[in-house]
C-alpha cells in the first residue's frame, strides 16, 4: 500500500501542473513535487497512469484486522477514481452536475423545488417588515450587524481563542499546532485554510464584502477549531506521522476528501457551541468587541436560523447553471430570490461556482451527512462527550462520504 500511496501522491502533484486549484495542500517530500514540475506529464499520460493505479489498488486484499487499514484501501481507490474523472473533465468531457458530484465527491445532493424554498421565505416575510424585495430588506437588516473593519482583527482573535479552548477541552491536539490569519481581497471565496504541514495553517479572510458578526465564530470554527485546521493536524499526527501514510501529505481539492473536510468544518460549529452557548458568547463578548448592540443578538440569530434553512438553494442554483438551464445572471438572480444572497454576494457566489463547480454540495450536504453519521453513533447534542469523541475519530480517519451513510 505504501508504494500505491506514493504513486497516488505523485499523480495528484502531476495533475496540479494542469489545474492550479487541484493541489490544495502538500507537505510531503519536496523532491516529489520537483519531479512533477520537471516531468510535466500530459493529460493522456496521467489518465493512463490513473487507470493503472486504480487497477492495482483493486488487487490489494481487504484487511479484516484493522478497520483503518481497510478504510485506507477504499479511500485510495475512491480518491484515484475522482482523480481520473478530473483528468477527463480537463480533457473536455462534460458531466451533469449530479454525475460530477458523484464522481468527484462520492455523493449527490437532493433536489428541492422552488416551493420548498418559498415556504421558508414566507416564514421570513413577517420577520423583515417593510417595502421592496425580501432580499433587500434582509440586506438592510444585516447592515446593523457588520463588524467595522478596524475591529475585525480583535473580534476574530476573540472568536478563535474561544473556539480553540472549547476544542481543547475535548480533543488532544498536537503540541505546537498554530495558525495565522491574513485579511485579503479579490477572491471568489470568503475564507480559506491553507494547510502548511507541521501542524500549521494559514487562514485567509476575504474582506471584499462587509463581514457580519456571525462570520467570526463561523470562520473561526470552520477554518480553525474544530474545522479544517484541526482536521489537517489530526490527519498529519495520526495517519502521516504515526502510521507513515504518505497519501495524507497531499490534499486533492476535487475529491471525496473535500466533502468530509467541508462537512466536518460546518458541523464543527454546532459541536463547539450549543445555540445557547453561542448566543451568550455573542452577546457578552463579540457584540461588545465589535461595538454592536448586544440586545439585538437574539433577534439577529433567529433570522439567520431561518435563512440557514435556505442552504440547499445554493446547490439548486449551481445545478441549473452548470447544467445549462439558466445563465450566470439568472443564477445570480435566483440566488438573490431563493437563497437571500444580496446581489454583490450573489455575483461572488457565481464566480465561486464557475471555479469550483459541484464542490458547492460539500458544505451543506457534507454537514448533513456528517451530522447524521455522528448522531447515528450516539453523538447527539445531549451527549456532548460522545459527540466530540466520534467527531475527533472521524477527523482522524480516511472515511469516505458514502461510508457516512447511516445503517
Ligand atoms: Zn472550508
Amino acid at each position: 500500500m505504501d508504494t500505491i500511496a506514493e504513486r497516488y501522491v505523485r499523480l495528484v502533484l502531476a495533475l496540479g501542473q494542469h489545474d492550479a486549484d487541484y493541489v490544495d495542500a502538500y507537505y510531503g517530500p519536496p523532491e516529489w513535487r520537483a519531479a512533477a514540475e520537471r516531468d510535466r506529464m500530459s493529460l493522456e499520460q496521467l489518465g493512463e497512469a490513473a487507470d493503472r493505479l486504480i487497477a492495482d489498488i483493486a488487487r490489494v486484499q481487504p484487511s479484516n484486522e484493522d478497520e483503518l487499514v481497510d478504510l485506507r484501501r477504499r479511500y485510495l481507490s475512491r480518491q484515484a477514481e475522482a482523480l481520473a474523472t478530473r483528468i477527463r473533465m480537463l480533457e473536455g468531457v462534460r458531466l451533469t452536475f449530479d454525475e460530477e458530484s458523484q464522481a468527484l465527491y462520492d455523493a449527490v445532493a437532493p433536489t428541492h423545488p422552488d416551493e420548498y424554498f418559498q415556504e421558508i421565505l414566507d416564514e421570513l416575510e413577517p420577520r423583515l417588515p417593510g417595502d421592496g424585495p425580501l432580499v433587500e430588506r434582509f440586506d438592510a437588516f444585516r447592515g446593523d450587524f457588520v463588524v467595522p473593519p478596524e475591529r475585525l482583527s480583535e473580534v476574530f482573535d476573540a472568536a478563535i481563542a474561544e473556539c480553540r479552548s472549547r476544542t481543547l477541552d475535548h480533543v488532544a491536539l498536537p503540541a505546537g499546532e498554530s495558525f495565522t490569519v491574513e485579511f485579503v481581497t479579490d477572491k471568489s471565496w470568503s475564507g480559506y485554510n491553507w494547510y502548511q504541514g507541521g501542524f500549521r495553517s494559514l487562514i485567509q479572510v476575504n474582506t471584499d464584502l462587509p463581514i457580519h458578526i456571525d462570520r467570526a465564530i463561523d470562520l473561526a470554527c470552520h477554518e480553525g477549531y474544530p474545522g479544517h485546521h484541526v482536521y489537517n493536524a489530526l490527519l498529519e499526527q495520526h495517519l502521516v506521522r504515526e502510521r507513515g501514510w504518505r497519501e495524507f501529505t497531499v490534499y486533492a481539492l476535487f475529491s471525496p476528501q473535500s466533502l468530509i473536510a467541508e462537512g466536518t468544518a460546518n458541523y464543527g460549529i454546532e459541536v463547539a457551541f450549543s445555540d445557547d452557548d453561542r448566543l451568550a458568547f455573542e452577546r457578552n463578548v463579540l457584540f461588545p468587541l465589535a461595538g454592536l448592540d448586544a440586545a439585538r443578538a437574539d433577534e439577529y440569530y433567529e433570522v439567520l436560523a431561518l435563512v440557514d434553512r435556505l442552504a440547499y438553494a445554493g446547490n439548486e442554483a449551481a445545478r441549473r447553471y452548470l447544467d445549462g438551464e439558466i445563465d450566470r445572471a439568472a443564477a445570480a438572480a435566483w440566488l438573490s430570490r431563493y437563497a437571500m444572497t444580496p446581489p454583490l454576494r450573489a455575483e461572488q457566489r457565481t464566480r465561486f461556482i464557475d471555479q469550483y463547480r459541484s464542490y458547492v454540495i460539500n458544505y451543506n450536504l457534507g454537514k448533513d451527512l456528517v451530522k447524521q453519521y455522528i448522531e447515528s453513533r450516539g453523538g447527539t447534542s445531549d451527549r456532548p462527550d460522545v459527540r466530540w469523541r466520534e467527531f475527533a475519530a472521524l477527523l482522524s480517519s480516511p472515511r469516505l462520504p458514502s461510508g457516512l451513510a447511516t445503517r
